[in-house]
């Protein structure tokens, strides 16, 4: 494993032990999440990106030495990341930039990319003897946490989750055998209600952000970007932003790797909100700080970006101050549209949430924020089948035939003349 360093809140720079505490920083709250930083002089004397090429490991754990646990610590069985980069010449050519990948994050076990930091926290739970892991979630966190939850015997799950999320999500937490409550409320009241819950029963919180090894999990995603890049990252990496944390965990990702010398620049970020919970997009347009950020209210079709007031809000700022990049917003009418164009040009469905980095990379080459001579990834960040019923309301068609070859003879015929 890699030694931990110290954890350093992201907004008064203060260090704490890696045991010493477990959530944000105790002198600047809530708003103050933690980074997991490492020696990083000495991990490059003793790693070796040819060494983690050559892994057979096809899961998130070929990357262990770079992550915040023991080498012999246990992780759920369940094999999360290693997820396919396709290169996808046809979207490079329908926005006329040079070159386009995508990250295929729905192919995880439950789902989406929140695999990832679901994945280390219960690797960590583990570690610390925690018995229960509780989260608050707009649904794929929760998945996440009760599926891979569910591939231990040694904890138990309890899900707060708004009673709105999709049917398909909350299915998925039920199937798994959480403890599940469907809160009467918002995502951001569920997630009060999870934190204060698990400080009186003695849980551990998996919630986002404010659980520094949640960051450090979902950074996995840029490491494999990267590596599958041939230790090369792309120009720009487009992804969808709601609380804030897979941004801060992709940059956290790129940021390592550059202090190891693995790769030699930094990606711009692209991050993209839905008009209806644009907080961070707006904050950053104003030049609000992190501390000044406050609720507002958010309604967007992408419910996994939905969010009044991101929790990784600083780490997000800073992500995409630090790496020049820009935020985006996109209505939900273009959002919709995305989901069956970037099926069509990739063979990847995507969920609302993930085919919102479609179109604001498509907005944003628009605009003249991304060039084309440029390569960019985007990161699809979760399977469309979680919201079967955004899709359907993206598409038409369908012909309605009587069961015979005339019918269908008929049908074809028809739809030849139209
Ligand atoms: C959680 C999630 C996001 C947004 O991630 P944040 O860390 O909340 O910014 C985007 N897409 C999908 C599918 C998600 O589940
Ligand atoms: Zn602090």
């Amino acid at each position: 494993m890699a030694d931990v360093k110290e954890l350093r809140c992201v907004i008064g720079g203060c260090r704490y032990d890696v045991d010493e505490v477990s959530y944000t920083c105790p002198e600047h709250g809530e708003v103050a999440t933690l980074d997991i930083l490492y020696d990083y002089p000495a991990l490059r004397a003793q790693l070796d990106r040819d060494a983690i090429s050559a892994s057979h490991t096809a899961n998130c754990w070929r990357y262990k030495p770079l992550m915040p646990i023991a080498c012999e610590s246990k992780a759920p069985p369940l094999a999360v990341g290693w997820t396919p980069l396709y290169d996808t010449p046809r979207i490079a050519k329908n926005l006329g930039i040079r070159r386009v990948w995508v990250k295929d994050e729905g192919a995880n076990p439950t789902g989406s990319l929140k695999d990832r930091a679901s994945s280390l926290v219960l690797a960590r739970a583990l570690e610390k003897g925690f018995k229960t892991v509780s989260t608050a979630s707009t649904g794929n966190a929760a998945a996440a946490l009760a599926g891979l939850g569910a591939s231990l015997p040694e904890v138990e799950i309890v899900i707060f989750v708004p009673a709105s999320a999709p049917p398909a999500k909350i299915a998925q937490l039920l199937v798994y055998g959480a403890e599940v409550l469907l809160v009467e409320g918002s995502y951001d009241e569920a997630f009060d209600l999870c934190m204060e819950t698990c400080a009186a029963q003695g849980w551990y919180s998996r919630n986002t952000g404010v659980n520094p090894f949640t960051t450090e999990g979902k950074k996995t995603v840029a490491l494999e970007i990267a590596e599958q890049l041939n230790w090369k990252a792309p120009d720009v990496v487009a992804v969808s932003v709601g609380d804030g944390s897979i941004i801060s965990g992709v940059h956290k990702g790129f940021s390592d790797l550059r202090q190891l010398g693995w790769i030699d620049r930094m990606p711009r970020l692209l991050g993209v909100q839905a008009e209806g919970s644009a907080v961070l997009a707006k904050a950053c347009a104003g030049g609000v700080a992190a501390q000044d950020i406050v609720r507002q209210d958010a309604s967007t079709i992408a419910d996994s970006i939905a969010s009044e007031l991101p929790r990784d809000r600083a780490k997000a700022l800073r992500a995409i101050r630090r790496s020049g990049g820009r935020f985006i917003t996109v209505a939900d009418a273009a959002i919709q549209a995305a989901i069956p164009e970037f099926a069509q040009l990739s063979g990847v469905f995507a969920e609302p949430a993930a085919a919102a980095a479609f179109a604001g990379l498509k907005r944003a080459v628009k605009t003249g924020i991304i060039h084309q001579d440029e390569s960019v990834c985007i990161i699809s960040t979760g399977n469309g089948l979680k919201d079967v019923a955004r899709a359907r309301d993206s598409v038409t068609g369908g012909i309605r035939v009587a069961p015979t070859r005339a019918a269908v003879e008929s049908a074809l015929q028809s739809r030849r003349l139209a």
